[in-house]
Order: C-alpha cells, then structure tokens, then sequence
C-alpha cells in the first residue's frame, strides 16, 4: 500500500482536484468541501505531516507558503478580508497529514471567534 498522503497523489495526478496554483515549492486546491464559499487549500510539495514537524530546514518552505498564501488571495479576489487557519492534530480537527494552510474567503467571521 502506497504511503503517499492524499495531497501528494493529488498532486501527482492520481487524484483528481481542481489545482488552481503550483510552483516549484507548493500548489493550491479548492477544498472538496468547503466551509466558506472561497476555501483554498495551500500545500507544500514536501509531505511534512503537521506544522510542528516542520524544523529549521523547512524555513524557507513555511515562508514560501506565507507568501503564496497572500497571491493566491490576491487572485481569488479575497485579499481584503480572509481567515488562513492550520490545523496542527487530530486534536483540533487535522485530518490529512500533510501540512496545508486554509484560505477561507467570503465568509462573514465573527471577530471574537477563531474557528471556521
Ligand atoms: P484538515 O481537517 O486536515 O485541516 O483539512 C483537510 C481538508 O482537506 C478538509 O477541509 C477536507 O475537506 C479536504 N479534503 C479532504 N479530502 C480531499 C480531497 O480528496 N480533495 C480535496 N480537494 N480536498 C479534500
């Protein structure tokens, strides 16, 4: 059985998703089931599996993805006001294991909560 995470094989093409940004480093989704009418997904190529198994190597990796966060909402048209959320363990809702950042968009948020 493959060990590949499901953004990989998504990645890969073995998966099919609506891949709307890659680069050298990262490529973005639309999520399959969104929480917001815009919810991209942002993934580094490299299969890190949660935010704190990054380390010091993968600086440049964490900052690419801050950055490509900012573009990719810039394009979507939703720069002006979106929430990027990590979910870093089973324990707060992680459900894939590789490491992606959620762009939710259009979305009105309440300003005292920091859930979806
Ligand atoms: P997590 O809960 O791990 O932070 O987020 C995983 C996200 O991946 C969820 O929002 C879920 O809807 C999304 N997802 C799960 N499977 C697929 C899939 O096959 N394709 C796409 N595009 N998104 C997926």
């Amino acid at each position: 059985m493959s060990e590949e995470t499901l953004f990989t094989r998504i990645i890969k093409g073995e998966i099919p998703a609506d891949i709307i940004y890659e680069d050298e480093h990262c490529f973005a989704i639309r999520d399959i089931a969104p929480k917001a009418p815009t919810h991209l997904l942002v993934i580094p190529r490299k299969p890190i599996p949660r935010l704190v198994d990054a380390t010091a190597e993968d600086k440049a990796i964490l900052g690419h993805l801050m950055l490509t966060v900012g573009e990719i909402a810039r394009q979507a048209g939703v720069d002006e006001a979106f929430r990027v959320v990590i979910n870093n363990g089973a324990g707060v809702g992680q459900t894939v294991f590789h490491l992606h950042l959620h762009i939710l968009g259009n979305k009105k948020f309440s300003e005292d909560s920091l859930g979806f």
